[in-house]
């Protein structure tokens, strides 16, 4: 096993990865820093490719490979997969690794002056000190010109590997700074392989692989989880849920609704421990009549500094209850793309059948939807109501909301009628 295992149908990165990891193992010895720099290690690493091409996982491996303690020349190739520096890092345990990842929408400046801060300071065990920005492109402005100071004078021991759907969601200034690592989606043969490695059936991996549009981590929920396949199937069969008005107007709620219990059920639990941690931190109490109780007692006879503990208490709930919120709003839209995508595949795969093209279908599993569709309407139809589905997946990115409510209810009229 080693670190690029994870790495489905991206030969071309590896290679390239494993040689600057490879290389930048020689630092230390004699001319080591030109050898790496030769190989093109450098300390600003930009990791692009469509969601489900799994640039963090690159990166995470990558940032394995750099700390990976078996890397010299005669033990072979960077990245085993089993040394403590392959562990710790793939873990996120690593001393000399710091992951920020936006809970959010956005990534603010506190997080990434945290980070400029650990760049500045020496690697304790490892080669190189990584910092790993999952999601460079929510940088606010501010964070992005905070991360861009340290990219411009980098310390010499530090590696920063920033990930981004494609170089254009990042500013031109980090951008120019970093050297780009285009990842590709892998293909359908490529992610039934990784099912079948992982013991999924052959009937199952091939379904699962072609609906999750490239997509491994989806393959693999779609294959295991029998509820995203069922959800999956809720909404392909949307369509042929047209009619009335009234009945257009169920099947969007249905679907927001079902995004609703979906980011209820990823974030309620954790939001309640995060609060009840804070609470406890603060000591303002872990049940709500304690908190009263005391806030009660604190006004009554307010010594000065037990008030501003408690105003200092309330405004660090209140913050949390905040991000925590956009966190929520974020899995809502999550969700909803999820699902739009869903539909827009299925759409897709009406029109190749209208047109009579010999392409392999997303969705195999839903062909008697599919020819039904076909045949119920024109082609030019249907590539409106493609075009619709695409621009709603553009109305939703960052507008949580109403406004997410209001542009599937659109949708769906738009879905009916064109
Ligand atoms: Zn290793």
């Amino acid at each position: 096993m080693s670190v690029w295992d994870g790495l489905t149908g991206q030969t071309a990165v590896v290679e390239a990865l494993t040689a600057a990891a490879g290389a930048a193992a020689l630092i230390g010895g004699p001319d080591g820093a030109l050898a790496a720099a030769r190989a093109g290690m450098t300390h600003s690493w930009l990791f692009t490719g469509p969601s489900g091409a799994s640039r963090a996982d690159a990166a995470r491996a990558f940032a394995a490979a750099l700390s990976c303690e078996r890397a010299a020349p005669a033990a072979g190739p960077p990245g085993c997969g089993e040394c403590v520096g392959c562990h710790t890092v793939l873990t996120d345990t690593a001393a000399d690794l710091r992951t920020v990842r936006a809970e959010g929408l956005s990534l603010g400046v506190q997080d990434v002056r945290a980070l400029v801060r650990d760049a500045a300071s020496a690697p304790t065990s490892g080669r190189y000190r990584i910092l790993l920005v999952e999601e460079a492109d929510r940088l606010t402005d501010s964070a992005a010109n905070a991360l861009l100071k340290a990219l411009e004078e980098p310390a010499d021991r530090s590696v920063f590997l920033l990930c981004a759907p494609s170089v254009d969601d990042v500013m031109p200034t980090i951008r120019s700074r970093c050297r780009v690592v285009a990842l590709r989606l892998p293909s359908v043969d490529d992610l039934v392989g990784a099912l079948l490695r992982d013991g999924v059936d052959e009937r199952t991996a091939h379904v699962a692989a072609r609906a999750a549009q490239g997509h491994l981590g989806r393959a693999r929920l779609l294959a295991a989880a029998e509820q995203a396949r069922a959800r999956r199937a809720q909404v392909v069969a949307l369509p042929g849920r047209r009619g009335r008005v009234g009945a257009c107007l169920a099947a969007p709620a249905d679907l927001v609704g079902a995004a609703n219990a979906d980011a209820e059920a990823a974030n309620s639990e954790r939001d309640e421990a995060e609060a009840e941690a804070l609470r406890t931190a603060l000591g303002v109490g872990t049940t709500s009549s304690g908190t009263t109780g005391r806030t009660k007692r604190a006004t009554k006879s307010p010594p000065k500094g037990k008030t501003m503990m408690v105003r200092g208490a309330a405004g660090a709930l209140k913050d949390l209850e905040k991000s925590q919120k956009s966190r929520g709003r974020r899995t809502v839209l999550d969700s909803l793309d999820r699902a739009l995508l869903d539909l827009a595949g299925l759409y897709r795969d009406v029109l190749a059948h209208q047109l009579g093209a010999t392409v392999d279908p997303i969705n195999p599993d839903a062909a008697a939807e599919v020819a039904r569709l076909a045949a119920a309407a024109t082609p030019e139809r249907t590539l409106r109501r493609l075009e619709a589905v695409l621009a709603t997946r553009d109305t939703l990115a960052g507008n949580p909301g109403l406004v997410a409510q209001l542009a599937v209810e659109s949708l769906a009229l738009t879905l009916r009628d064109a």
